[in-house]
């Protein structure tokens, strides 16, 4: 099946942290200025050659974005600038620590919208045992001085499972979120990789059951202060739902431009290299997947499913020429029948239950 459409979002992967912490998994390197000035020649190439023209969202992560000198940043922000013509959405991620009211303002003056700040945690013994260098006091700051700045789209981030965190430690965590007035929260499930310091350390994730349980007590609570909760691992307030991941969630196409970053044009999804020497090189590409009818199948009810959105019936059938329904019929029934999955006339979504166990399910709505 080939896609015509230009993508109408841009993710941007800035690899550079002050620090590294234990648990990390994402490209990120630490921080030297010299190899950020070449970076940022690269990657001002690499955007150039995808000629794009018009875009809805674009989200800049890391790494950590803010990590940059003051004068890096605001080279990084010009050479988005020119993207962000009718842009309705654009993020940048911060680290609480290094979120200063130069680049709060910096952001303002380019047109980014939304902020999305790693916090983790809002205990500061647990914040020191996982290496983070910042306290609870500097998100407080973070989110004050982004405020006082005009910034009305705050997304504050946590993660579920943390080594010694109990239920009443994480129930402490979100309400201290809650305190703050984030317009959305990001809660995702520790997970422990090779080549992390957790891994070494042989920490181990949180297991099913615990996880399931701290979603519940994140849903739970969040629900009583007005958040949805819209995809897995997301609630936001009524209107601030993320438009750029909704890309992703939706299976739509989307430029992937920096070190390691991921993309998905025409029909191909591509990761870009880690490697920083080839990148630098502009050896930009590293992997390229032509999506098959089976796999883009696959890709739309496995990333759809994990919003409550979920899958448009008529969607599918008008892009895979079939009716999912009818095909999967007698799992759909049993789905909904235990109370896993919804069916409302053309929607079929999952329910909170349905979404601790999505992986099982879309195993059974596949071939
Ligand atoms: S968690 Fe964030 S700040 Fe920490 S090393 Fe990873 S990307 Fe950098």
């Amino acid at each position: 099946m080939t896609r015509i459409n230009k993508p109408k979002s841009l993710y941007i992967h800035v690899p550079f942290c002050e620090h590294l912490c234990d648990y990390c998994d994402f490209t990120k390197l630490q921080y030297f200025r010299n190899f950020a000035i070449k970076y940022l020649i690269t990657l001002k190439d690499e955007l150039e050659s995808y000629q794009i023209e018009e875009l809805d969202t674009i989200y800049v992560g890391g790494g950590t974005p803010t990590s940059l000198d003051d004068d890096l940043f605001l080279q990084l922000i010009n050479l988005v600038k020119p993207y962000t013509k009718g842009v309705k959405e654009y993020t940048f991620e911060a680290n609480p620590e290094s979120l200063s009211i130069n680049k709060l303002k910096m952001m303002k003056d380019g047109g980014v919208n939304r902020l999305s700040i790693g916090v983790e945690s809002t205990d500061d013994e647990i914040l020191k045992m996982i290496n983070r260098h910042h306290n609870f006091n500097d998100v407080k700051i973070a989110v004050s001085n982004a405020r006082k700045m005009g910034f009305d789209n705050l997304n504050l981030d946590l993660i579920i499972g943390l080594p010694n965190v109990s239920k009443t430690l994480f129930k402490k965590d979100l309400r201290n979120i809650l305190s703050l007035n984030p317009d959305h929260i990001s809660c995702y499930s520790l997970t422990v990789n090779p080549n992390t310091v957790f891994f070494i350390n042989k920490i181990e994730e949180p297991n099913e059951e615990f996880a399931r349980d701290l979603y519940e007590l994140a849903d739970c609570l969040l629900k009583e202060n007005d958040f949805t909760h819209y995809e897995i691992s997301n609630w936001a307030k009524k209107g601030k739902e993320s438009l750029h991941n909704l890309t992703y969630w939706k299976d739509e196409t989307y430029y992937g431009i920096g070190l390691g970053a991921a993309g998905y044009i025409d029909n191909i999804r591509y990761k870009n290299t880690k490697n920083l020497n080839k990148y630098l090189n502009k050896d930009y590409i590293e992997e390229k997947e032509v999506v098959s009818d089976k796999e883009d199948k696959t890709y739309f009810i496995m990333l759809n499913l994990r919003t409550n959105q979920g899958i448009s019936l008529a969607k599918y059938k008008e892009k895979f020429s079939e009716d999912l329904y009818e095909k999967k019929k007698s799992q759909i029934d049993s789905f909904i029948k235990r109370k896993l999955l919804v069916l409302d006339d053309d929607k079929l979504y999952p329910t909170f239950e349905g979404m601790m166990i999505l992986d099982s399910l879309v195993l059974d709505l596949i071939d």
